[in-house]
Order: C-alpha cells, then sequence, then structure tokens
C-alpha cells in the first residue's frame, strides 16, 4: 500500500470532502487522525471504519481549529497516540454569506480562524519534523475563491486567497526538503452543506429542485454538475504519490471549468 506507516492528519474530516480524503489516504494504508465536529457516536463509527481501511491504528481529536492552543494539543496528541503526520490535510472551513457593511464581526474573525489561521498554524506545527524526515505532503483543500470572488462572501474569499498565498509562500520555503505544499480548488462540490442549502432556497425563490440546482448554485460551474468528493480525494492522493514530487506551490482547479471564463 502506497501510504503504509505514514500518518495523515486530516482536518473538517467528519463530513463531506475531508471524510472522502481520509478514506482515501486510509484506503492506502495511511494512519488517520480525524478531526471536526459531529454526533459522537457517528464519529466513532467512521474512526471505526477508517481504522478498518487501513488496517492500522485510526484517531480523533475534537480540537476547535479557531483556538490555537487546541490546535497545538491537537498535533501532540497525533505524535503521541500515532506518530507526528508526514501528510497534513487543511481542509476545514466554515462559511457565511452576507453584504460586507453588515457582515458580522464575530463571523469574520470565525472565518478567518478557521480558514485560514488553523492552516498557518497547523503547518509551523507539522513542517520541522517533515522536514527532518525528507519527506511531507501538505495540501490545503482551498476553492475557486480562492481565485474569484462573489458577493457576499468577502470573508471566505479573502480568507481562500489567503490560503493560496500561503500555500505558495509555504512551497518556496520547502522546496529542497522533499516537502510538497499545494492546494485543490474545487468549485461546488456535493456535500451535505450544499445539499441542505436547497430546500430553503427553493422555498425563497420559488423554484423548482433543478432550478435551484442550475440556475443558482452551477450557474458558475460551465459542467452544471457537482463536483464530487471522492473526486477531491483522488487528486489529494495523487499529490501523495512519489511522482507529484514536482508539483508544489500549485493551485489546482477542480471547478467543471468555474475559473476558465
Ligand atoms: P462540510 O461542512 O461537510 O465539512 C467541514 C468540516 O469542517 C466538518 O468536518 C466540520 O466539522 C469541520 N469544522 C468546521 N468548523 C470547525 C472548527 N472550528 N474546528 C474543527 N473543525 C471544524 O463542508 P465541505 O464542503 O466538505 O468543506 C470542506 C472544505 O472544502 C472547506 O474548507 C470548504 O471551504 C471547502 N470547499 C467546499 C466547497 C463545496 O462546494 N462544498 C467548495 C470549495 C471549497
Amino acid at each position: 500500500m502506497l501510504l503504509k506507516d505514514k500518518v495523515a492528519l486530516v482536518t473538517g474530516s467528519t463530513s463531506g470532502i475531508g471524510l472522502a480524503i481520509a478514506r482515501a489516504l486510509a484506503a492506502e494504508g495511511a494512519r488517520v487522525m480525524l478531526n471536526g465536529f459531529g454526533d459522537k457516536a457517528e464519529i466513532k463509527q467512521i474512526r471505526d471504519e477508517i481504522a478498518e481501511l487501513s488496517q492500522d491504528l485510526a484517531s480523533y481529536s475534537d480540537a476547535d481549529l479557531s483556538k490555537p492552543a487546541a490546535i497545538d494539543k491537537m498535533i501532540a496528541t497525533c505524535t503521541d497516540e500515532l506518530g507526528s503526520p508526514s501528510i497534513l490535510i487543511n481542509n476545514a472551513g466554515v462559511q457565511h454569506v452576507s453584504p460586507v457593511e453588515s457582515f458580522p464581526a464575530d463571523k469574520w474573525d470565525l472565518i478567518m480562524a478557521v480558514n485560514l489561521s488553523a492552516v498557518f498554524h497547523t503547518t509551523r506545527l507539522c513542517l520541522p519534523s517533515m522536514r527532518q524526515r525528507g519527506w511531507g505532503r501538505i495540501i490545503n483543500t482551498a476553492s475557486a475563491h480562492s481565485l474569484v470572488a462573489s458577493p457576499n462572501k468577502s470573508a471566505y474569499v479573502a480568507a481562500k486567497h489567503g490560503v493560496a498565498g500561503f500555500t505558495k509562500s509555504v512551497a518556496l520555503e520547502a522546496a529542497r526538503d522533499g516537502v510538497t505544499v499545494n492546494c485543490i480548488s474545487p468549485g461546488y462540490v456535493w456535500t451535505t452543506l450544499v445539499e441542505n442549502q436547497i430546500p430553503d432556497t427553493m422555498k425563497a425563490r420559488g423554484m423548482t429542485r433543478e432550478q435551484v440546482m442550475n440556475d443558482v448554485l452551477l450557474s458558475a460551474q460551465p459542467t452544471k454538475r457537482f463536483v464530487e468528493p471522492v473526486e477531491v480525494a483522488s487528486l489529494a492522493l495523487y499529490l501523495c504519490r512519489p511522482e507529484a514530487g514536482s508539483i508544489t506551490g500549485a493551485n489546482l482547479s477542480m471547478d467543471g471549468g468555474w475559473t476558465a471564463q
């Protein structure tokens, strides 16, 4: 198996894209540390599934990534229980939609903390052992919104542009150490987060499900279909392969053509 004896920390892996990435890495033998919020029994089930997939240890941290001290503790626990991570997937993210002049300051701070500052904290804590080992992979889930904007998403767009810039800078710093640093920028991905928006939008706009999906959510996405979490996971897994060793500092779009327009 490709990732046998490698330790992968996947933030925001209790659902959606992060869970798909955790599954893909575990299926290649990685020892995975999960992180994110959710129902305790469901998380236990996910942890068991991941351990079964990898035929190795799996662990879970409930760290709230908006809190730097909790991030410190999560990395220390991961190192104690599984080993220091040589694969770091910065995936946790939150969103809030509001015009800038009425954007709640606490939501701005939360989005910056989880979507951007947490990426800095995990990276600064994990990079030294990757360098020592001479091998590492840092993969950040950015977004099409790291390249282009939409109205009413100022905090998210600013944070994701920040992730793209941070990725490039750290890639240059680690370029001679066997550590690659990249981001993946999906368009709309079919996760419960997106699925849950559909009924309310149908009601609010008097639209059918098809109309909401095509004219609202997928209006910017030329393929008119959602990206699947497993597609993002496959690209993340590819970036962990030896033949991806020269891909670093890249912002890899997976957006059905959105940012080609
Ligand atoms: P999701 O809501 O299914 O997953 C988000 C994960 O982050 C969950 O595990 C959640 O518990 C965790 N999380 C949220 N706040 C946290 C916190 N403070 N501390 C720790 N964990 C926290 O959403 P998703 O669509 O899978 O999103 C994953 C990533 O993909 C995010 O960074 C998001 O911005 C990005 N993304 C999503 C889409 C999309 O259309 N779904 C598109 C582009 C980028």
